[in-house]
C-alpha cells in the first residue's frame, strides 16, 4: 500500500497504507505483515441479507443527501434500530451495534445501514490473515526477482501501445504510461487478481477486531458512500482481504477522494474499466506528489572511498553526488531532467548491492505503499516495460533474516548504547541509523543494512556487557 498523507496514508509514516500496505517485508520497509491475502482466490461466502439492487433503486431523500453530504439527521437518528439476528460472536455483534448506533446517531439513514450491515458476521479468514506475521524478512533483492519478472515485463509492455487512454491519461496527469503499469502490475497482475472478499465485511471484521478500528470504520462508511451513490453495488464492492479493490487496489476511502471516471461512462468503474483504473492511480501519484517531467531513480556506482554514512540523508543534486562519488551507472551521464532534480541516495542491500539516487517522485511511488522495496519493484518494472537498461550491479545473494534475529540485533545495539527504540524487529529508520553509528564507531562501511554477519560481529562487540545498559556504555558514541 502506502501511499503524502492521503487517505490511504491512515496509519502515519510506519505504514502508509494501513493493511493493504502489507505486501513486502524487507529491512527498508517500515511496515510489518504482508498483504499475500491479496491474492487469494478464495471467494467470500456473504453472510448476510443479500438486497443488491436495492441500492440503486432507492431515490435520494433528503436524509440520504443529508448522510452522503455528512450531515446529521435527527429525524433518522431517533428512529430506533433494528436490524438482523446476531452473528453470534459478541465481541463483534457489540461492535456492529456500537457502530450502527453511532452511524445512526451521526444521520447515516437507517434504511442503509441495517441493509448493508444487518446480519453481518465475522470473517474468519481475515482474522487469521490479519493475525499473521511472518517470520523471515525477505532480501530486497530476492523480492524484486520475484516482482519484476520477465513474464510481467512482457505482460506491460504488451500494455504499452495497445491501449488507447494512454495519451489521454498522460497529457492530463503527467504520469509516464510505464509508471501506471508497473503499479498496475504489482497490485493485481495487470488485473488478474484483484481479490473477491467482500469489503464490507472484511473492513467490519477488521473494526471489530479493534487494532485498526477507526481506520477500518472510516473504510465501511466509504464503503456506504459508494454503494449509495449507486454507481458500484454491495456485490461489485470487492477486494483483497485488507480491503484493496480493484484493478489498481484502491481502499474505498481513496475511492471516494481520488477515482475517476476517465472513460466518461459516468461510473469510476476501478474494477472493469481500465481507462477509470489507472487515470484513477494516476490521480493518486499525482496527489502523492508526483512532479511530471521527473525522473523517479537511476542507479549510480559508487567509488571506493565513498562514504556510506551518505546514505539516506538530504537530498542534493546529482553534480553534487557525483563529487561525494556517486557516478551515474552505465554508458549514459545524467539527463537532462536528472541533472537538475534533487535526490537521495539509498543503498536497498548494503553497500555490496545496487546504489541508487531517489527522486521525489519515487517518494510519489511510496504513495501506493509506503516501502522502498515496493517503489523499487514499481520503477524498475516501468524501465524494463519502457526497454531502459536493467541494474548495472546485481543484488547480492542474502539469507533472509528471521525475528529473532533482527531482534537479537536490536537487542545487541540497545546493550551497546546505540539503540534504545523497541525490540519488535522491525528494521525502520531508527535501527539503521543505530546500525550507521556503531557501524562508523568500529570503522567498518556505514550503510545501515543489517546482515548475517554483521549480527555476528554485533554479537562479538556485545560479549560480556551487561544486559542494561551502564551510563558509560549509554554515552559511548
Ligand atoms: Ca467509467
Amino acid at each position: 500500500m502506502g501511499r503524502s498523507a492521503l487517505s490511504q496514508s491512515r496509519r502515519g509514516p510506519q505504514c502508509a497504507q494501513g493493511p493493504q500496505n502489507d505486501k513486502v517485508v524487507c529491512q527498508l520497509a517500515d511496515c510489518r505483515g504482508y498483504k499475500a491475502a491479496r491474492l487469494s482466490h478464495i471467494r467470500t461466502i456473504m453472510h448476510r441479507r443479500d438486497f443488491i439492487g436495492l441500492a440503486t433503486a432507492l431515490p435520494l431523500t433528503l436524509p440520504w443527501r443529508r448522510a452522503l453530504a455528512g450531515q446529521p439527521d435527527q429525524g433518522t437518528a431517533q428512529t430506533g434500530l433494528r436490524w438482523q439476528a446476531p452473528s453470534a460472536n459478541g465481541a463483534f455483534d457489540a461492535w456492529l451495534g456500537g457502530f450502527m448506533a453511532r452511524a445512526l446517531a451521526a444521520g447515516w439513514p437507517q434504511d442503509l445501514l441495517t441493509r448493508e450491515l444487518g446480519g453481518l458476521t465475522p470473517d474468519p479468514k481475515v482474522i487469521s490473515l490479519d493475525g499473521r506475521q511472518p517470520e523471515l524478512s525477505r532480501p530486497v533483492g530476492d523480492y524484486i526477482r520475484k516482482t519484476v519478472s520477465q513474464d510481467k515485463i512482457a505482460a506491460g509492455q504488451a500494455r504499452m501501445y495497445s491501449l488507447t487512454f494512454w495519451p489521454a491519461v498522460e497529457a492530463r496527469f503527467g504520469v509516464p504510461r510505464e509508471i501506471l503499469i508497473g503499479i498496475w502490475g504489482m497490485e493485481t497482475g495487470f488485473g488478474a487478481v484483484m481479490g473477491n472478499y467482500d469489503v464490507v465485511r472484511a473492513m467490519a471484521t477488521l473494526a471489530a477486531e479493534g487494532r485498526r478500528q477507526a481506520w477500518a470504520e472510516a473504510q465501511i462508511f466509504s464503503a456506504l458512500r459508494i454503494i449509495a451513490s449507486g454507481q458500484i453495488s454491495r456485490d461489485q464492492l470487492r477486494g483483497s482481504w485488507a480491503g484493496a479493490m480493484g484493478q489498481t487496489q484502491f481502499l474505498p476511502e481513496t475511492y471516494v477522494t481520488t477515482a475517476i471516471d476517465f472513460d466518461g461512462d459516468g461510473r469510476k468503474d476501478i474494477w472493469r474499466s481500465e481507462a477509470d483504473a489507472l487515470a484513477s492511480a494516476a490521480n493518486l501519484l499525482v496527489k502523492g506528489g508526483w512532479r511530471r517531467g521527473e525522473p523517479w531513480a537511476r542507479e549510480v556506482i559508487l567509488a571506493p572511498s565513498f562514504d556510506y554514512g551518505l546514505s539516506e540523508g538530504p537530498m542534493q543534486l546529482p553534480a553534487a553526488w557525483s563529487r561525494a562519488g556517486a557516478s551515474p551507472a552505465g554508458a549514459l551521464d545524467w539527463s537532462l531532467q536528472e541533472a537538475r532534480t534533487p535526490a537521495s541516495l539509498i543503498l536497498p542491500a548494503g553497500w555490496t548491492g545496487p546504489a541508487f539516487l531517489v527522486f521525489a517522485n519515487h517518494m510519489a511511488i511510496r504513495t501506493y505503499n509506503n516501502s522502498t522495496a515496493y517503489a523499487l519493484g514499481v520503477g524498475l518494472l516501468a524501465d524494463a516495460v519502457a526497454g531502459r537498461p536493467g541494474l548495472v550491479t546485481p543484488w547480492p545473494m542474502e539469507l533472509a533474516l528471521s525475528l529473532s534475529d533482527r531482534q537479537k540485533a536490536q537487542s545487541l545495539l540497545g546493550r551497546l548504547g546505540f539503540y534504545a527504540g523497541d525490540l519488535d524487529g522491525v528494521i525502520g529508520t531508527r535501527t539503521r541509523k543505530a546500525l550507521r553509528q556503531w557501524q562508523v564507531s568500529m570503522g567498518r562501511p556505514a550503510d545501515g543494512y543489517l546482515t548475517p554477519d554483521l549480527i555476528f560481529a554485533l554479537e562479538a562487540a556485545g560479549w560480556g556487557m551487561p544486559s542494561q545498559p551502564s551510563p558509560s556504555l549509554q554515552a559511548w558514541p
